[in-house]
């Protein structure tokens, strides 16, 4: 049944079943009934056939009778007195011997035997004793057809014996033509009787068509035989009269029925092929439609589910207490989406999805919500968001290795819980919001929401909203803060920052703006509005600017060409320009960051190392990219001033870049001991308050006056 099911749809089955079933079921009923109905007027003829045999004989009885009794001679002979030899010659002769009636009696007064005779001969059998005709019958007979027997009619009838089952006949011995001489005397009724042997039946059977008929008592009837019962005059059975009807019927049937089952078999074989033909277009219909909702509620690259199918199951499923929605978001996946194009992007997206779908608990519904954003529902359980956030993180820490590329890509994570009724969505945007707040943290983290998150995002999207306008109203400006060489003094370079006083923010930390800028898209924009500013600034200055490029800035394809149009339009010459970068950003992708800085290097620009010591300072890598000098990070500064091993690492960073001829610059020099430190380990140029914060260029120029004795010439 099982199998039947597989094979066919239930749908199909059942009622095709049910109407094969039915007509199959009324076809035999039907058949059925066609075969009673043809074999009961079988034997409804044979009934009639037998009835008019049986009457027949009878009549014939009767008739043969009649000859006898209503004859003068006979009245003359045996009525008023009995010439027995005359009976025996003129009568029982004809009817015994001739006609085959086994007995001939005479009967007067209805009940006393006075003539019998027995096959061929005279006999003393009375005739109560041969046949239960019997008196009483007779008187039964001749009560009721007293008159009719009187009246010269005979009747026919039947009754039994010992010897089985006899015709009769009797009618009163009467005088044709009534004469005077006849003597009145008792009446006296002249019977004949026939037995109804096999011989008899045999004539009777062939004279009427007739199969073979027996003779049997009440309870010998087979079941297969038909009977018609025969009764006395007087209603009484008096035996049976069987026979094996041919039941045309049911002989038509057994030729048919095999006829049937061929047809049967044959359409059985069509309903199974046109279920066949049924369940696979079922199949199709229910596969295309599976691939239909497949498509429209998962992602087709990763096969996780889509933010539509996300957001289906979070509105149905609520955003309840026992609910927990991860959002995830890959660092640096755009940045190698760019270099290594699409198809690698591709691969990079079903690896992650891999691993985040490996991270996440079985009942979880991972998805993938938007470009490199990914999201898990899950139910809250003791130890969680905390278990499923460390296994994702954990899931990316090795490099993803693909198409022969090792690639670093991480994950930030926000968490959020669900809470007695709150909206998914509501929940959604909660994990949204830890998730941006753990990348401002410094990505690759995770951080679960609380309303203090909210706030903070509230300022950034106020902040980003701001630095938008100040952007768009020029309001950001620059400073400058001097470099000055170790060993003179002297005011070699300056670094550009960028200062943005806010009128209701305040004085915005550059961290904290820079950070929105490069979350908000806005760092291209800011960070070529800066170098404009210095290089406009900077013109007639004889230093050289440096200038900090965001990991983002620097990963934008056109970089270098919005730099040069920047330096164009200033008409700054870009020989006198350096670009800082911070180590971490150029190791992550070292062939293009080495494609991109000797790019700049051809077009004469310098790069500075940025923070240098912070990161995973990697000797052979500096060797590699095309380094002009290392900013030595302030911390070195300040572990050094401590003496011991923080003095001992600071002149390593310094020895290192001596090995690589890099000139090495020491940041965040605010006291004359720190600088006589840096100096002492050869440090070839100091940055820091105590040569001077970041100033306006009017400053600049004062200083550099002041430095020169001599005033540049615009
Ligand atoms: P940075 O590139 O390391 O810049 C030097 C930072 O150290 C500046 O902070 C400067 O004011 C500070 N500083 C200088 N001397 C001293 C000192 O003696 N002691 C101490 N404690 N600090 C000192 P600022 O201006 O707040 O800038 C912070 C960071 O913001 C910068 O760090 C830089 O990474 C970023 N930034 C600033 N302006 C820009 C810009 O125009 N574009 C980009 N992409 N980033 C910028
Ligand atoms: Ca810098
Ligand atoms: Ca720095």
């Amino acid at each position: 049944m099982k199998s039947i099911r597989r094979f066919f749809p239930r749908r199909y089955v059942l009622p095709l079943a049910m109407l094969s079933v039915t007509s199959f079921v009324a076809l035999l009923v039907l058949l059925w009934y066609l075969t009673a109905i043809q074999n009961r007027q079988d034997v409804e003829r044979d009934r009639i056939a037998i009835a008019s045999a049986l009457d027949g004989i009878l009549d014939f009885a009767v008739h043969d009778l009649q000859d006898y009794s209503i004859w003068d001679d006979a009245a003359r002979h045996l009525l008023g007195g009995f010439d027995r030899q005359w009976a025996d010659d003129n009568i029982s002769v004809y009817l015994g011997a001739r006609q085959g009636y086994q007995h001939v009696f005479v009967v007067e007064d209805d009940r006393k035997t006075i003539y019998s005779y027995e096959n061929g001969q005279s006999a003393d059998v009375p005739l109560d004793a041969v046949t239960a005709i019997g008196p009483a019958i007779l008187y039964g007979i001749t009560d009721a057809n007293r008159p009719g027997i009187r009246g010269q009619e005979a009747i026919g009838g039947f009754s039994h014996s010992t010897a089985g089952i006899f015709a009769y006949a009797a009618s009163a011995l009467t005088a044709l033509t009534p004469s005077p001489d006849l003597s009145p005397g008792p009446p006296r009724t002249l019977i004949i009787a026939m037995l109804l042997d096999e011989q008899a039946l045999a004539q009777m059977a062939s004279r009427y068509r007739l199969g073979t008929l027996r003779i049997v008592g009440p309870e010998g009837v087979l079941d297969t035989e038909e009977a018609v019962v025969l009764t006395s005059r007087d209603g009484t059975s008096v035996g049976q009269l069987a026979w094996m009807p041919e039941r045309p019927g049911t002989v038509l049937l057994y030729r048919i029925l095999p006829g049937l089952f061929i047809i049967g078999a044959i359409a059985t074989t069509a309903a199974a092929t046109v279920l066949n033909r049924a369940r696979r277009a079922d199949e199709e219909l229910t596969s295309s439609r599976v691939n239909i909702q497949h498509l429209a509620y998962h992602d087709a690259l990763t096969g996780l589910a889509n933010r539509r199918r996300f957001q289906d199951v979070l509105r149905e499923g609520g955003a309840g207490p026992n609910m927990q929605i991860l959002y995830m978001d890959l660092d640096g996946f755009k940045e190698a989406n760019d270099v290594y194009g699409h198809a690698m992007g591709d691969a990079l997206l079903i690896e992650a999805a891999r691993r985040i779908g490996a991270a996440a608990s079985e009942d979880a519904l991972v998805a993938r919500t938007g470009g490199d954003e990914f999201a898990i529902l899950m139910p809250g359980r003791e130890g969680e968001p905390r278990r499923t956030c460390d296994g994702v993180l954990r899931a990316f820490d090795p490099a993803f290795e693909v198409r022969g590329y090792s690639v670093n890509i991480g994950v930030t994570v926000g968490a959020a819980s669900g809470a007695e009724g709150l909206e998914g969505e509501e929940l959604m945007r909660r994990a949204d919001v830890a998730m941006y707040a753990a990348k401002s943290r410094g990505k690759r983290g995770w951080l679960a929401y609380n309303t203090e998150l909210d706030a903070a995002n509230q300022v950034r999207h106020v902040m980003e909203g701001a630095l938008r306008e100040a952007l768009d109203n020029d309001l950001v400006r620059v400073v400058f803060q001097p470099i000055v060489s170790a060993g003179t003094g002297r005011i070699e370079m300056v670094e550009a920052l960028a200062r943005w006083n806010h009128p209701q923010l305040g004085e915005v930390p550059p961290d904290q703006f820079i950070r929105v800028a490069e979350q908000s898209g806005l760092i291209n924009a800011l960070g070529r509005r800066v170098l404009a500013h210095a290089c406009a600034a900077a013109k007639a200055w004889p230093i050289r600017i440096s200038v900090n490029l965001s990991p983002v800035e620097f990963w934008d394809r056109d970089l270098v060409g919005s730099i040069h149009r920047v330096l164009d339009q200033a008409g700054f010459p870009s020989s006198r320009l350096d670009l800082e970068i911070t180590e971490r950003h150029l190791l992550r992708r070292p062939d293009e960051a080495a494609a991109i800085l000797s790019e700049f290097r051809m077009r004469g620009i310098r790069i500075s190392l940025d923070d240098f010591g912070t990161g995973y300072s990697s000797i052979g890598y500096l060797q590699r990219l095309s380094i002009d000098r290392i900013k030595m990070d302030r911390s070195f500064v300040q572990a050094a001033e401590r003496g011991g091993k923080g003095l001992r690492m600071a002149a390593a960073v310094v020895k290192l870049g001596q090995a690589l001829d890099l000139p090495v610059t020491a940041e965040g020099v605010e006291t004359p001991a720190q600088a006589a430190l840096m100096r002492e380990i050869g440090c070839s140029h100091l940055q820091g308050w105590l040569f001077g914060h970041g100033m306006c260029a009017e400053e600049i120029t004062a200083a550099l006056e002041r430095q020169n004795g001599e005033v540049p010439r615009r």
